[in-house]
């Protein structure tokens, strides 16, 4: 048995550990995944230890991303982008290496999971945290004609803007803005549902057949899906199936076996 964590804080609450041994079930891999607290002073220490003792691979998880990447000695151009990192492991000649895998695990869920097209669609993300500078990549990637970032603190999608600027043209602007032509896709990245809270979104940004996701999963509708429905959104969605395909993408970067990821959402749901 290969030994793999996922590491955070808080972490009890955590399904990676369910959605690895459904994986590690179906594809046969010998992988012992387990949930482990670990705080901001120990995370240095723990990743080098436990690698150190043979550990396969790590998934890093709320507060620890940024710490992750800047500890990592190699980082794909995706983390690089995000300047996070939710996989870790070690790489050729013993190099402790990182990626994000959180955009390719909405994208994937966004195209297969729910036929939802990215490219030439114009994209909305709301927030300008962790987990936007995560997905950025992957759906710029996906070559959609426009993406617009709105947070709450400006100066913060406006930081992101210039740091794409040589990749992407991304708008900005603030939660309530109300556009002559609403958006096809509409993400909200922020952790506002986590707090039963709604950001001041404006009916204006969801177009007609829009697709709207919230990267926060729950038993119940989050308040931003509970607008969404009201406002005449086409597809609402939580995000169960990002958090099973990052982790598939996860298990293939430390396995190199792709696991079905369809039977394990609906397992979860
Ligand atoms: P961060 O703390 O890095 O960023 C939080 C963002 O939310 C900021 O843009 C912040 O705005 C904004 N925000 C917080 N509260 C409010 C509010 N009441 N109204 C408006 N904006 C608000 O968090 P992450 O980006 O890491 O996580 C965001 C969400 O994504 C969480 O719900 C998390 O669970 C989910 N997530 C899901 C994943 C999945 O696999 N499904 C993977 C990763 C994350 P400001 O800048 O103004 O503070």
């Amino acid at each position: 048995m290969t030994r793999y964590a996922v590491i955070g804080d808080p972490i009890s609450h955590s399904k990676s550990p369910l959605i690895h041994s459904l994986f590690a079930e179906q594809t046969g891999e010998k992988v012992e995944y387990e949930k482990i607290r670990v705080t901001e002073s120990e995370l240095a220490d723990f990743v080098r230890d436990f690698f150190a003792a043979g550990g396969g691979g790590l998934n890093v998880t709320l507060p620890h991303k940024e710490i992750a990447f800047a500890l990592a000695e190699h980082a794909s151009d995706r983390a690089r982008l995000a300047k996070a990192a939710n996989t870790l492991w070690v790489g050729e000649n013993q190099i402790l290496s990182a990626d994000n895998t959180d955009g390719a695990g909405l994208v994937r869920d966004l195209k297969h999971n729910l036929g939802v097209t990215i490219q030439d669609r114009s994209v909305l993300v709301i927030g300008a945290g962790g987990s936007a500078r995560g997905i950025l990549p992957s759906i710029i990637g996906e070559k959609p004609e426009k993406i617009t970032i709105l947070n709450r603190t400006q100066s913060r999608a406006q930081q992101i803007q210039l740091e794409y600027s040589s990749l992407f043209p991304l708008d900005t602007g603030p939660l309530d803005i109300s556009p002559a032509i609403g958006f096809d896709i509409v993400i909200n990245a922020t952790s506002s549902s986590i707090a039963g809270e709604l950001p001041p979104l404006q009916p204006a940004i969801i177009s007609a057949g829009c697709s709207c996701y919230d990267l926060m999963y729950s038993d119940h509708p989050t308040p931003f899906m509970q607008w969404a429905v009201n406002h005449g959104a086409e597809l609402v969605v939580d995000g169960l199936g990002m958090l099973v395909e990052q982790a598939a993408e996860s298990f293939l970067i430390w396995r190199g076996v792709r696991p079905d990821t369809q039977c394990v959402i609906a397992a979860l749901r």
